[in-house]
């Protein structure tokens, strides 16, 4: 079994409002929609941020997204979630919300009432996945997973939430997640108690993102904090790493890459400019649907 060399470690980007509602960090920095991390695009980390109450609900109004998926997980609090194709959810702790944009959906995202009523903290993820060119033009759809539906593995010090993909290999009983991807991927949502290893295979020739939301873990002995992400080699199986004193709360992202040219301008990801300007113009002429107002 090779073990998988650590390639880069991304620095710690500044955050930035999305809305009134998510301080996030772009944590995959100068990576973010580049070949280097395909089939993953983009990852918004808003760590745990203390809301007061706010009257109208703190978030985004209503904007379009068209050629990828739109993966959500609620650390704390709750987001609430409408869109032009009728889904209307409120995903709670644990829960994650698979969207698969496709053809074209427009959506808001805002706090969950609890919140902007008494005041809270909030605190989520939402990891932007790629869309074969295949699959760019599919008809929108909706996977509202909620934690009970996402199976856990707990082994020595470590603690798996397997929103997508396997954990193990077919010999030992692999752990499915419930998410339905269009190409070959993992989503590890992963706790490491202090000092612990945690030790895992991704098939040889994925890309390997481990994101550190908080606490610290050592690969190759090299300290990594938190809101930094970890690039692994695409050679080699196996990821090794150590949390560090205080344990690691991870994001650990595996997945096939996707050999096409990327094409991305603001909420549309596609493979030429010339699907961009059509994304543009679509969404302008109300192509990918309308949402009333709240
Ligand atoms: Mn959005």
């Amino acid at each position: 079994m090779t073990v998988r060399r650590l390639e880069t470690v991304l620095d710690t980007p500044r955050p930035h409002w999305v809305g009134d509602g998510f301080l996030v960090s772009p944590l995959f920095g100068p990576l973010a929609f580049t070949p280097a991390i395909s089939p993953f695009l983009m990852l918004d980390w808003a760590p745990p941020t203390e809301f007061p109450p706010s009257g109208a609900p703190r978030g985004v109004g209503p904007h379009p997204h068209r050629g990828f998926e739109t993966v959500t997980i609620v650390y704390d609090g709750a987001v609430d979630h409408r869109d032009s194709a009728g889904h209307v959810d409120s995903i709670a702790v644990g829960d994650v919300q698979w969207m698969t944009a496709g053809s074209g959906v427009v959506h808001e995202e805002f706090h969950g009432r609890a919140v902007s009523e008494r005041g809270g903290v909030v605190s989520m993820a939402q990891l932007w996945v790629n869309l074969p060119a295949a699959h760019k033009m599919t008809p929108p759809r909706y996977q509202p997973i909620l934690s009970r539906d996402i199976p856990v593995v707990a082994v020595d010090g470590v603690r798996v939430r397997v929103i997508a993909g396997t954990w193990g290999t077919a010999a030992d009983g692999a752990i499915r997640g419930p998410a339905a991807t269009f190409t070959p991927l993992s989503v590890w949502d992963v706790a490491v108690d202090p000092g612990a290893e945690f030790v895992a295979d991704v098939p040889a020739g994925w890309s390997t993102l481990v994101a550190v939301l908080a606490g610290s873990i050592a690969i190759e002995g090299q300290e990594i904090g938190a809101s930094r992400v970890a690039v692994l080699s695409r050679a080699g199986a196996e990821l090794r790493l150590r949390a560090g004193a205080n344990g690691a709360r991870l994001l650990i992202l595996g997945g096939e890459p996707i050999d096409e040219p990327i094409a991305a301008y603001g909420p549309f990801v596609m493979n030429t400019r010339d699907e961009i300007r059509t994304a543009v113009a679509d969404h302008a002429a109300g192509r990918m649907g309308r949402l009333d107002p709240r």
